[in-house]
C-alpha cells in the first residue's frame, strides 16, 4: 500500500476517547464537525486538515492516519 503524503491525511475521532463536549465544534473554522449520538463526526467532504481540532480537544480523540 502507498504511503500517504502530508495532502492526503484523514482526521478522524476516536470514539472511545470522544465525550461530545462540543469544544471540536466551535473551533473547527470549517464547520466540518457536528455533535451525533453524543459523539464528534467530521464531514470528511468539508474538512481542511487545519488541525485545530485535533490540538483542541482535551481528551485527545481527534486523530490522523
Ligand atoms: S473536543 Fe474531543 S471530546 Fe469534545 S466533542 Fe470534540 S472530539 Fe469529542
Ligand atoms: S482538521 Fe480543521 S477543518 Fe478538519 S475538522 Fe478539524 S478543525 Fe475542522
Amino acid at each position: 500500500m502507498k504511503a500517504k503524503s502530508s495532502g492526503e491525511i484523514e482526521i478522524y475521532v476516536d470514539k472511545k476517547l470522544c465525550t461530545g463536549c462540543g469544544i471540536c465544534v466551535r473551533v473547527c473554522p470549517e464547520r466540518a464537525i457536528a455533535i451525533n449520538k453524543g459523539k464528534a463526526e467530521i464531514r470528511k467532504e468539508l474538512c481542511k486538515q487545519c488541525l485545530i481540532c485535533m490540538e483542541e480537544c482535551p481528551f485527545n480523540a481527534i486523530k490522523r492516519r
